[in-house]
C-alpha cells in the first residue's frame, strides 16, 4: 500500500519523465545517399575551352616551392630535367590560380576556365637589342607539345584559345616570351596559326600603300582575341598588345612598333581556328602532317604526369 502523498509523487515523476520524453530531441535517421549514375545528359562540356603556357622565370626548386607552398598554382609543371618531368599540381577538374587578371576572346577570369601550364625556364626581359632569351630544349618542347596536345583533345579546346600568358594579360606579362616556338608547335597541328603565303602578298601589298592607323590595329587585335581599348591612339596600352602578338606571331622583331610585316600577319590572322593546313613548309628533317588527329604521329612522345604515374601516349 501505498499513501496518497507517495502516489502523488509518483505521478508527479511519471509526469516529468514524460514532458522529458515529449521534449527531447531526436537525430532523425539520415537516409543513406544513393546517386544514380545510369543516366547522363548529352547538354554538357568542359569547364576548360583554354589552355595558358607560362614559364616560372625560376630554378626547378622554386618553381616547385612558389607553385605549391603559394598563392599562385598551375595544373602542371614541366621541368627542365633530363628527360623533362611533369608535374600535376591542380586536377584539372579545379581552378589553378595562374591567369590572374586576364581576357581573351572577350572572356575575362580565366582560371575559372582554363588549364595553365608552367615551364621552368630562365626567363625574358624585353630589351632593345632583339635578344629573345634561351631556346627551350627541344625534348622539353616535345613533352609540353605532347601535353598541350593531350589536353586540348580531351576537352576539345580550339586552336585559337591556345595561349600564352602574355597574350592574355599582355599589360602585365612577358611570358613564355618569344623563344617559345608556336611556329613549330602550329607545324605539329597545335595551336592558332596563318597562312603565311597570303601573309607575304599583303606585306607587299602594305609596303606600296603604306601602314595601318592604329584603330584599325586596335580592333584588329581585338578580332583575333587580345584585350584592348579601341582608342585611335598609337598610346602605350596598343604599343604593349601589339608587342605581345609580335612575341607570339613574329618573335624575330619585338618591338611594338607596326611595320608591313606586323600588319600584314594581323589582317591575314584567323579568327577562329588556324590556317596551318595551306600555308606552313615543314622543317627539314619532319613531315608535313596537317591533320588536328593524328598530327602527333611522326613524334611519338610518351611522358608521365608525377601525380599519379599515369602514362599517356601523345598520338
Ligand atoms: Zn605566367
Amino acid at each position: 500500500m501505498t499513501s496518497p502523498v507517495e502516489r502523488i509523487a509518483k505521478i508527479r515523476v511519471l509526469l516529468v519523465l514524460l514532458l522529458l520524453g515529449g521534449c527531447a530531441v531526436t537525430a532523425p535517421d539520415t537516409p543513406p545517399l544513393h546517386i544514380d549514375s545510369s543516366l547522363n545528359a548529352i547538354a554538357q562540356r568542359s569547364r576548360v575551352d583554354v589552355i595558358v603556357v607560362h614559364y616560372t622565370h625560376a630554378s626547378l626548386p622554386r618553381s616547385i616551392s612558389l607553385l605549391t607552398r603559394s598563392m599562385v598554382s598551375s595544373h602542371y609543371l614541366v621541368t627542365d630535367e633530363q628527360p623533362p618531368r611533369i608535374y600535376r599540381l591542380v586536377d584539372e577538374t579545379q581552378s589553378a590560380w595562374h591567369a590572374g587578371d586576364s581576357e581573351w576572346q572577350g572572356k575575362t577570369a580565366l582560371n575559372a576556365r582554363s588549364i595553365g601550364i608552367e615551364i621552368v625556364h630562365p626567363g625574358w626581359e624585353p630589351n632593345l637589342a632583339g635578344q629573345r632569351g634561351p631556346d627551350f630544349p627541344t625534348d622539353q618542347v616535345a613533352v609540353v607539345a605532347a601535353l598541350i596536345q593531350d589536353i586540348a583533345a580531351r576537352h576539345d579546346v580550339a586552336p585559337h584559345n591556345i595561349v600564352g600568358h602574355s597574350d592574355v594579360a599582355p599589360l602585365r606579362k612577358q611570358d613564355p616570351g618569344p623563344s617559345f616556338p608556336w611556329r613549330a608547335l602550329a607545324l605539329q597541328g597545335i595551336g592558332r596559326w596563318f597562312d603565311e603565303g597570303a601573309a607575304s602578298v599583303e606585306q607587299a601589298r602594305l609596303d606600296s600603300t603604306g601602314l595601318p592607323d592604329a584603330r584599325w590595329t586596335q580592333q584588329e587585335l581585338k578580332r583575333i582575341g587580345y584585350p584592348i581599348t579601341i582608342t585611335g591612339e598609337w598610346d602605350k596600352q596598343t604599343q604593349t598588345v601589339l608587342a605581345a602578338f609580335q612575341m607570339h606571331y613574329r618573335p624575330e622583331t619585338v618591338d611594338g612598333v607596326m611595320d608591313a610585316q606586323t600588319a600584314a600577319i594581323l589582317k591575314v590572322m584567323p579568327t577562329t581556328g588556324s590556317a596551318v593546313e595551306s600555308s606552313l613548309t615543314p622543317q627539314p628533317g619532319t613531315k608535313p602532317d596537317t591533320s588536328r588527329n593524328h598530327s602527333a604521329d611522326h613524334r611519338m612522345v610518351h611522358y608521365h604526369v608525377q601525380s599519379d604515374d599515369r602514362t599517356i601516349s601523345a598520338r
